[in-house]
C-alpha cells in the first residue's frame, strides 16, 4: 500500500479519467476507480496493479442513480486514505436546444452538476479536518463560450468553473487545493457517445497531452488550468475585468442609464 494519498477518479473507465488513473498510478498513488462499466475498470485496475505496483479498488456506480451516488459519497466521507478526488465523469448532449429533450438534459445535469457537487461536498469536510487534500474538477472551455452552440453542456461546465473558484476561496486557506481543468476538444469517446465524429473536428488534442498538461497545472497549484490556451495573460485579463466589476455590483441605486426620464 502506498504512503501517498489515494486518488478517487470518477469516469475512470475511458478517456480523460482513465488517463488520470494511469498518471496517478505512475506517481505511486493507490486508486479508487469509479464508472458504470465494471469490466473496463477491472481491466484497467489489473494493468495498473501490475505495471505500477499500487493498490486499486473498483467501484461500479452510475452516478445518476441515487443509491450508487450515495455509496461513492460514503466512500469519500469514510475512507481516510483518499486524499485526492478527480471529479471527471461527464457527458455531453449536442444539437440545438429546441431539439433536446428533458430526459437527456436532466441526466446530463445530474451527472455533470449534481454528482460532481455532491462528491466534492462529501470529500471536502474530511479534507478540511485533515488540513490537506485536493479536488480536481473537469470543466470545459465550452463553459466560457456560449458561441459554441452547446448551451446546456456549456452551462454545466460554467457551473464547474464557478464552483471550483468558490471552493478554492473557501477551502484553499484550509489547506485543500481545488483545481478546475478546462479542456478543449480532446480525442475521447465522449464525441461518439454523444453522436459526433471526432475525426471531423479540427484542433483535437490527444488525451495524454491534455492530462499531462493539466497535471503540470496541478503541481503548480493553479486554480484554473486551460491546457490549450497559449497566452495565460488572456485568462488573467478576463479575471481582472470580472474582479474590477465587483465593487460596482452592489449599489443602493439603479445605474444612471436605467433611471426613468
Ligand atoms: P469519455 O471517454 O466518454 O469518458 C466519460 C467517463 O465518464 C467514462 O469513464 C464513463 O464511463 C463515465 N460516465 C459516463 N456516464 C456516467 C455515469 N452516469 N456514472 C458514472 N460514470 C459515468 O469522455 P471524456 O472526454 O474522457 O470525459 C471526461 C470529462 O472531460 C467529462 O466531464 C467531459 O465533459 C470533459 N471534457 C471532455 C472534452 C473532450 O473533448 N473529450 C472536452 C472538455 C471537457 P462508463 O460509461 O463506464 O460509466
Amino acid at each position: 500500500m502506498s504512503t501517498k494519498p489515494a486518488v478517487l477518479v470518477t469516469g475512470a473507465s475511458s478517456g480523460i479519467g482513465a488517463t488520470y488513473a494511469d498518471r496517478f498510478a505512475r506517481r505511486g498513488h493507490d486508486l479508487v476507480l469509479v464508472a458504470r462499466d465494471g469490466q473496463r475498470l477491472e481491466a484497467l485496475a489489473d494493468r495498473l496493479r501490475r505495471e505500477a505496483g499500487i493498490a486499486v479498488d473498483v467501484v461500479q456506480a452510475d452516478l445518476t442513480v441515487e443509491a450508487d451516488l450515495a455509496r461513492v459519497e460514503a466512500r469519500l466521507r469514510e475512507d481516510a486514505r483518499i486524499g485526492v478526488l478527480v471529479n471527471n465523469a461527464g457527458a455531453a448532449v449536442l444539437g440545438p436546444f429546441v431539439d433536446q429533450n428533458s430526459g437527456p438534459l436532466a441526466a446530463l445535469i445530474a451527472l455533470n452538476v449534481t454528482a460532481l457537487t455532491r462528491l466534492a461536498n462529501a470529500a471536502a469536510p474530511r479534507f478540511v479536518r485533515a488540513g490537506t487534500g485536493a479536488i480536481i474538477n473537469i470543466g470545459s472551455v465550452v463553459g466560457l463560450a456560449p458561441e459554441l452552440g452547446m448551451s446546456v453542456y456549456g452551462a454545466t461546465k460554467a457551473f464547474v468553473l464557478y464552483l471550483s473558484q468558490g471552493l478554492h476561496l473557501e477551502l484553499g486557506p484550509k489547506g485543500v487545493h481545488v483545481q478546475a481543468v478546462l479542456p478543449a476538444a480532446t480525442r475521447t469517446e465522449i464525441w461518439e457517445r454523444s453522436g459526433a465524429d471526432v475525426n471531423t473536428l479540427d484542433n483535437v488534442m490527444e488525451v495524454g497531452e491534455l492530462v499531462d498538461a493539466a497535471l503540470v497545472g496541478f503541481d503548480r497549484r493553479e486554480t484554473v488550468t486551460i491546457p490549450p490556451l497559449p497566452d495565460a495573460g488572456q485568462w488573467s485579463a478576463y479575471e481582472a475585468g470580472r474582479q474590477a466589476m465587483l465593487p460596482n455590483l452592489g449599489r443602493p441605486h439603479a445605474a444612471e442609464r436605467y433611471r426613468a426620464a
